[in-house]
């Protein structure tokens, strides 16, 4: 057992149930809700809280909000959304992408004092900690950027043994990259989750990552280029070839971003490829699971293993 900050304040790791290990309550640049909220809709609060709410009455405890500061983290709108919804929420502090301009020339070191205050003092001002470190790199790999953001992550869980998160990018098979970066620094592989390994099946690459003692976020639900099934399907293998306490189902869905005039995908769109919300995975493809012969037991343990044992770094 560990003790993990929550944005409500620390929890032992027993309690943290059936768990989602990378979601977004709201997204959008930096400092946007704070700075710009005429681009969000006035109700983004109570529409949080609602599909929080039905997340919990469906048997979800804890939510792992995968957002950064450079996606528009703010730690009291999920504090507020966790107190009014009762579901856990933990923030992270990392970095995503956006390397901001004024950023160059700044060293891992110096980010590493910035994510250890974020989980060790307070975010934003508060109290509110961070409960996960995260990383990300993409299509064109771990650029020098990346690499400095990496290394600051890496420094910062020595001090602090808070795990870390990768985005990544699995037809790239990037997290080769990124784990070659964090070994260096003496990061242990079973502190650590590859987040978005589904949008390739590609069995032998997630097997390799998780044969490293990695876990995997079994993650984007519905999902785009590989399908639902072929996504359980993989899973489904992957449990059977012994790894399913590695697994971490979640849905990467971002509940609430800018209300922009032209959209790329609509909301009723969206609203059509996922009417379930949180509870997508649990309504939609342990069924699937089940066809393909999962018990009741092995699904009882999907969303809670695989995070617990990523939290508590067995
Ligand atoms: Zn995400």
């Amino acid at each position: 057992m560990a003790k993990i900050n929550t944005v409500l304040g620390p929890m032992e790791t027993a309690d943290l149930g059936t768990t989602l290990t990378h979601e977004h309550l709201l997204v959008g640049p930096a400092g946007s809700y704070r700075d710009f909220p005429e681009l969000f809709v006035p109700q983004v609060f109570d529409m949080v809280v609602e599909g929080l709410k039905a997340a919990k009455a469906g048997g979800i405890d804890t939510i792992v909000d995968a957002t950064t500061a450079d996606l528009g983290r703010d730690v009291e709108f999920l504090a507020e959304a966790s107190q009014a919804s009762g579901v856990n929420v933990l923030a992270c502090t990392g970095w995503w992408l956006d390397f901001p301009r004024f950023f160059e020339g700044i060293s891992p070191d110096q980010l590493a004092d910035v994510f250890t205050r974020e989980i060790e003092v307070g975010i934003s001002g508060t109290d509110i900690k961070a409960g996960v470190l995260k990383s990300a790199s993409d299509m064109e790999g771990v650029t020098p950027n990346d690499a400095v953001v990496l290394r600051a992550i890496a420094r910062a869980y020595h001090r602090t043994k808070v795990p870390i998160m990768l985005h990544s990018y699995a037809p790239g098979q990037v997290a080769r990259q990124q784990l070659a970066i964090l070994e260096e620094e003496g990061v242990p592989m079973n502190r650590i989750k590859i987040d978005h390994p589904l949008s390739r099946s590609d069995e032998e690459y997630l097997t390799w990552l998780l044969d490293q003692g990695c876990f995997l976020s079994m993650d984007s639900f519905p999902g785009m280029g590989v399908s639902p099934h072929a996504r359980a399907q993989t899973m489904k293998n992957l449990m059977d070839a012994g790894y399913a306490d590695q697994l971490c189902p979640s849905h990467d869905i971002v509940q609430a971003r800018i209300k922009v005039a032209d959209p790329m995908i609509s909301d009723e769109e969206r609203l059509k490829a996922n009417p379930h919300g949180y509870l997508y995975i649990h309504q939609e493809i342990f069924p699937r699971l089940k066809e393909m012969g999962a018990t009741d037991e092995e699904l009882g343990r999907l969303c809670v293993a695989g995070p617990r044992g990523f939290f508590e770094g067995v």
